[in-house]
């Protein structure tokens, strides 16, 4: 069923939270170790998230280096196969443009109309280690909003080169917005304007960038209508849960931590204190937005499912 669907036919905020697919060599219980504590807050549907490759420079029997590129989470597809299988609930995969041709992409979105995926989350990627800043792949997409463009006209059912129609494909379209601003964009108003543009486009529903502080996430919903974007903005949260967070947050994904918050934290000398102060953090964020009547919480478990159960039990 479609994300927007859950959403119209639900008369309370709904749990979901998104997983990230285990390292290459791992099984599949890595995975099933984080979700199985989150089931009994019945979520609709889990979020599987993609990792494009990396590179590494491997010394050679020469002694020259060699560039050789390395895939430390693969296998979006497969997951998304098994936690519907396993768990009966849709698994929404996150497609990005960075690494792919539009041909790959046109192919992945095959194999998953195959598999009966309703939702795609579509996203740009960040760039790679070594770029600074990002750089489309031959062939690929350049912005989010060429791949909603892309799987648009899929639902139209206009694949590439092809003259005549297909049978159209049916994916909801998820998108990114940034309460705080994406870190690249020149300012708020910028981002939004591209925000609306990838909804213009296609994208049916917006899914935030972790933030900590409520005001921020308000004031987006608030900016977001008066440009006339309607869609459902579901908040993403992230809880704290240990002593590198606290510089790693902020930095990686463009957030502040409210002065209240930090406060807090500047006292936490051990990981077990960091986590005693996300966890009470989180709960109160979840309820404060609950209690505004958000569609949807979405946690980023990063597979500490346990930490997001302590805060589930509170709230759900
Ligand atoms: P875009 O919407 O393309 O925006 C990127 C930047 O370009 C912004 O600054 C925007 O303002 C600007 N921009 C957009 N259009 C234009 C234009 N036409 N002209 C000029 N500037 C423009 N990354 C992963 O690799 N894998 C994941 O699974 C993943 N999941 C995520 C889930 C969520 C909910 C979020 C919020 C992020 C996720 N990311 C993921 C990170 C995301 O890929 C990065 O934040 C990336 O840097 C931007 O992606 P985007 O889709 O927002 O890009």
């Amino acid at each position: 069923m479609k994300v927007v669907d859950y959403i119209n036919n639900s008369k309370k905020t709904i749990f979901s939270f998104e997983i990230l697919p285990p390292l290459k060599g791992k099984g599949i219980e890595d995975i099933c170790n984080g979700i199985d504590p989150l089931m009994e807050f019945k979520p609709p549907f889990i979020n599987v998230t993609y990792h494009r490759e990396d590179y590494e420079y491997k010394k050679m029997g020469d002694g020259l280096l060699k560039k050789v590129s390395i895939k430390k989470r693969p296998g979006t597809v497969g997951i998304c196969a098994a936690l519907m299988n396993k768990y009966k609930v849709d698994a929404i995969p996150h497609i990005i443009c960075g690494g792919f041709t539009k041909e790959d992409t046109e192919s992945a979105l095959i194999d998953l109309k195959f598999l009966g995926i309703d939702n795609v989350l579509a996203l740009r990627g960040d760039p790679l280690k070594n770029e600074s800043s990002f750089v489309a792949t031959k062939g690929g997409s350049k912005y989010a909003i060429d791949l909603i463009k892309q799987i648009d006209d899929m639902n139209n059912g206009q694949y590439l080169y092809e003259e005549t129609k297909n049978s159209p494909a049916n994916f909801c379209i998820g998108t990114a917005g940034y309460p705080e601003k994406h870190f690249e964009a020149m300012n708020l108003n910028s981002d939004l304007k591209h925000l609306k543009a990838k909804v213009d486009a296609g994208a049916e529903y917006i899914v935030t960038q972790l933030f900590y502080d409520n005001q921020k996430y308000f004031e987006f919903v608030k900016k977001c209508r008066s440009i006339g974007i309607t869609v459902p903005i579901i908040p993403g949260l992230k809880p704290l849960t240990n002593l590198r967070h606290l510089s790693f947050i902020p930095k990686f994904f463009n957030t502040n931590f409210p002065e209240e918050l930090s406060n807090e934290l500047e006292k936490s000398k051990s990981n077990a204190d960091v986590l005693k102060i996300g966890t009470e953090w989180a709960i109160q964020q979840s309820k404060e937005l609950m209690d505004a009547g958000v569609p949807i919480l979405h946690f980023y478990t990063m597979g500490k499912g346990e930490a997001v159960k302590n805060i589930a039990r509170e709230i759900f």
